[in-house]
């Protein structure tokens, strides 16, 4: 009794610990990739290259009420996201080039999903982040998600999730990339697929045939016939379909490298946009937060593949914590507790996880 006792406030000393930590330093643990950051990576793509396929550089400053040619074509990426209903006529390709409220109300809309500034407005910022590559799931779920006061990972309309403990996943023999190489690339998959079966109890096997796998991986260019084309180099970079459809497609028109190979102005790392899509293939939806490996754009040259709090406490709440959750697997955490003055071996083992998991479904 005593020794239970011992043990159940040591666990809440733990988390005592770790909440204050995560009040005290929340900045830390979004540091790597703040919104200006972006900025500043995104504005100097769009100056180097001109296919980009959704440069709004031009409408920056756009006044309410205005005229301007690109307002429409706007009008389209919001609409292909979630942002703007269609003018009721059927065809999202009537839209006028009159910056009227309902754009208005809609890029408010997407600055609130996207962790920017609520201005309505065609400032900089927002303007740059709708040019940036991104993925092409839309935000539509984030609109109905609702916002918890720290958390910003959202999932699928209806929580869709796998009810299985072993996940297979194949490649596509005829949509596949000659560069890079099959072995490249099914390594950075492998990597992909390991981040998130470090934190979930639930693992994935490659197996060959991809018709029967329950993760399909394929890469398609332009109208592949599932009613999401895709559009040359960057724009949209790949999608991913909810549980259980599991369909994963990249675009073949992209630069894909791996390992750090960013070389090319264009270059899209795969390893990073592989992370992210498992992500949905699992369940989740988009993330607010900028750090997030589900926050929907992704700079070109630029890695993101460590799981930040926010996509752990997202995907623990749709399965539960791998029994062996430990603080390796969350480089941002340990980095954080480490900064902190926390010994690591204190907080080290599967009590840590069992801990961490409290404070992660408690605080976000
Ligand atoms: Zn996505
Ligand atoms: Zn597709």
């Amino acid at each position: 009794m005593t020794l239970n006792l011992t043990h159940r406030n040591r666990a809440l000393c733990f988390v005592l610990i770790i909440s204050v930590i995560l009040f005290c330093f929340p900045r830390r643990l979004s540091a790597r990739n703040l919104p200006d950051e972006y900025t500043t990576k995104a504005t100097q793509t769009i100056k180097v290259s001109n296919a980009t396929r959704h440069d709004f550089s031009r409408l920056v400053d756009v006044q309410l009420g205005s005229h301007v040619s690109g307002v429409s074509e706007l009008k389209r990426y919001l609409h292909r996201f979630g942002y703007v209903k269609d003018d009721g006529s059927g065809s999202s390709k009537n839209f006028s080039d009159v910056f009227d409220g309902r754009l208005e109300s809609a890029i408010s809309l997407y600055q609130q999903n996207l962790g920017l500034p609520i201005t309505g407005r065609l400032d900089t910022s927002t303007v740059t982040l709708m040019s940036s590559p991104r993925c092409g799931v839309s935000d539509t779920h984030m609109i109905n998600n609702g916002m918890h006061v720290t958390a910003r990972y959202t999932y699928f309309g209806g929580k869709p999730k796998w009810n299985r403990d072993t996940l297979t996943y194949a490649f596509s023999e005829t949509h596949k990339l000659d560069y890079p190489t099959s072995d490249n690339v099914k390594m950075v998959f492998r990597r992909a697929f390991g981040r998130w079966a470090s934190v979930i109890p639930v693992s994935f096997k490659e197996v060959d045939d991809y018709t029967t796998a329950n993760l399909k991986i394929g890469f398609f260019a332009g109208d592949h016939g599932d009613g999401k084309p895709f559009d040359g180099v960057l724009g949209t970079l790949a999608h991913a379909f909810a549980p259980k459809n599991g369909r994963v497609h990249f675009d073949a028109a992209e630069t894909w490298v791996v390992n750090d190979d960013f070389g090319s102005k264009v270059a899209v790392d795969l390893e990073s946009v592989a992370t992210h899509e498992i992500g949905h293939l699992l369940g989740l939806g988009h993330s607010s937060r900028a750090s997030a490996v589900m926050y929907p754009t992704l700079p070109p040259r630029t890695k993101k593949v460590d799981l930040t709090v926010d996509d752990v406490a997202g995907v623990l709440r749709l399965y539960g914590p791998n029994p062996e959750l430990r603080l390796d697997s969350l480089a941002e955490l340990k980095d954080s507790l480490r900064n902190g003055g926390v010994s690591e071996r204190f907080l080290s083992g599967n009590v840590t996880g069992y801990a961490l998991l409290v404070v992660l479904i408690l605080f976000l």
